[in-house]
């Protein structure tokens, strides 16, 4: 899955940000506070998407209309876009997935294929440098000393701790991508 908005554009701009210092990793107070916004946005962008096709369909709601529209407006310029790229810049490449109404749906949708990054124990030497590579503060090194695959609704997939590992512990994988391997293993 692509995410055109900040996924793509952190992917491109990777080099330049953050310009303040190391990116950093965001704690647990700060996570469940992301965490809490992410509900709230997507519950107001569900909210904004009903009205719309209530009006597309042909509902009426007066002088009423002209507030929504100002309303979201103001949220997507002002909450989304100047916040987005404020934490592309200050806090990390991808600051705004933490909260992003769209990336929770498609966090939903990577749930149900089945992504996942597997992890191998046998070859983590605990050297850190996944959790150094997750734009999301997703602690994959616990994972792999574990022994678990990663399956966190903030792992936008971009694999860049697949990359970031020098002993090959992780692999990136679906359900779709485990089938085949299961087929090919035959
Ligand atoms: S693929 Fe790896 S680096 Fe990317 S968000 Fe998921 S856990 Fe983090
Ligand atoms: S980068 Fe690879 S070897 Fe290093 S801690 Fe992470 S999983 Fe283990």
């Amino acid at each position: 899955m692509l995410c055109l908005f900040n996924g793509f554009a952190s992917e491109v701009f990777a080099p330049a940000f953050p310009l303040i210092g190391r990116r950093k990793s965001a704690g647990p107070r700060l996570l469940k506070a992301f965490a809490a916004l992410r509900r709230i946005l997507l519950a107001i962008s569900v909210l904004f998407t009903i009205y719309w096709v209530l009006r597309l369909l042909g509902a009426s709601w007066g002088a009423a209309h002209s507030v929504v529209a100002t309303a979201e407006l103001s949220i997507y310029l002002v909450g989304e876009l100047l916040a987005a790229m404020f934490l592309w810049i200050a806090f990390t490449g991808r600051g705004y997935c933490y909260y992003c109404p769209l990336g929770t749906v498609l966090a939903g949708i990577a749930r149900l294929a089945g992504q996942k990054i597997v992890t191998d124990r046998t070859r983590c030497i605990r050297c850190g440098a996944c959790n150094e590579a997750c734009a999301l503060s997703i602690d994959v090194q616990r994972h792999a000393e574990k022994a678990i695959p990663v399956v966190d609704t903030r792992c936008v997939g971009c694999g860049h701790c697949v990359d970031a590992c020098p002993t090959r512990t992780l692999c990136y994988s679906t359900a779709f991508i485990d089938r085949r391997r299961r087929v090919r293993g035959r």
